[in-house]
């Protein structure tokens, strides 16, 4: 007996990967940098490696704590519940893969709205998770985007929203790949109302979100090190033939390219959004920046109009020509 309490203990618990499931309480190895690291001491970090700054993935509810005043968000159409107008099933049925996202994440679709203050000043928030089914763009997350973007506009408020997804929700279909056009046309309308949306890309955002609103933002700005693309890099390569360096698609390279604006640590994420926001609805310089501009497109426009009347003339006359 005396050599079983020697060999037995409680083993330490230890825990890989990139996400750090909520309530575990032990080691974590970084999968950035492979060293241990307390949970506690992630928690006190934003869940971000003390030692190599790796950003692991947070939840929905904690990204409205770390960019939201305290206490200042106000949830809004928290109603809406995804329907399965295809009656999808591959290894499980829809309805049952959306039961058991709601069960474990205690939320109904993949996306959280609502408003807040950010440094005191009103916004309009949208937080996707990526725990509720990848994160996944169906009926509904594209619904409750779009109510958001007509509530700011409504109220004259900056819009604000935080990717993290694989994309369009392939059990809908064609209703999945529909809120791609349904969100971008929101924002379209956000843009001639002159109210900014800043996106906030965070690992991973991909699929038709990339390819829709998350591109969109007037301000684009990433975490560190995200994984932000269309396609994955595996189907890139085998689509090219050729291999990819390991950085592309990451945030820095992506940066390097033009497809963002900044690259913000997640300490970081708040002020430099707060601060963008107050810039461009603060500024009486960029309100007439933007009246030029707008005037200059008129004028464009108007000029093109003419262009094509002119062209159609000539058209015609050639017609008239090419007859005799
Ligand atoms: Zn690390």
């Amino acid at each position: 007996m005396g050599f079983l309490g020697l060999f037995t203990r409680n083993k330490p618990k230890i825990m890989s990967g990139s996400t750090k499931k909520d309530g575990f309480d032990g080691w974590i190895k970084c999968t950035g940098c492979e060293e241990m690291v307390h949970s506690k001491e992630l928690k006190e970090n934003l869940s971000c490696c003390p030692k190599c700054d790796h950003h692991f993935r947070i939840s929905a509810e904690k990204r409205i704590e770390i960019l939201a005043d305290k206490k200042s968000f106000k949830e809004l159409f928290d109603n809406l519940e995804a329907n399965d107008p295809l009656q999808f099933t591959d290894s499980k049925a829809y309805t049952d893969r959306i039961k058991a996202a709601q069960e474990k994440s205690g939320r109904k679709d993949a996306v959280i709205v609502g408003t807040c203050t950010m440094n005191k000043r009103k916004v309009a928030l949208g937080v996707m998770n990526f725990a509720f089914m990848g994160g996944s763009m169906g009926s509904v997350v594209g619904e409750k985007l779009t109510r958001l973007i007509e509530h700011a506009i409504e109220n004259n408020l900056p819009v604000v929203i935080v990717s993290a997804s694989g994309g369009a929700r392939m059990q809908e279909s064609i209703y999945s790949l529909m809120q791609m056009a349904k969100t971008s046309a929101a924002l379209a309308r956000l843009h001639v109302a002159k109210l900014p949306f800043i996106s906030i890309l965070t690992n991973p955002t991909t699929g038709g979100v990339t390819a829709s609103f998350a591109s969109l933002g007037d301000v684009n700005i990433a975490e560190p090190e995200a994984l932000i693309g269309f396609a994955g890099p595996r189907v890139v390569e085998q689509t090219i033939g050729q291999k990819l360096p390991d950085t592309a698609q990451k945030s820095e390279f992506l940066l390097e390219k033009g497809m963002i604006d900044c690259i913000a640590k997640r300490s970081e994420l708040k002020e430099k959004v707060a601060t963008v926001v107050d810039f461009l609805m603060d500024n009486d310089e960029n309100v007439d920046c933007a009246k030029t501009r707008a005037a200059t497109l008129d004028e464009l426009i108007a000029k093109s109009k003419i262009d094509r009347e002119k062209n159609k003339v000539q058209i015609d006359k050639h017609k008239k020509l090419k007859k005799r």
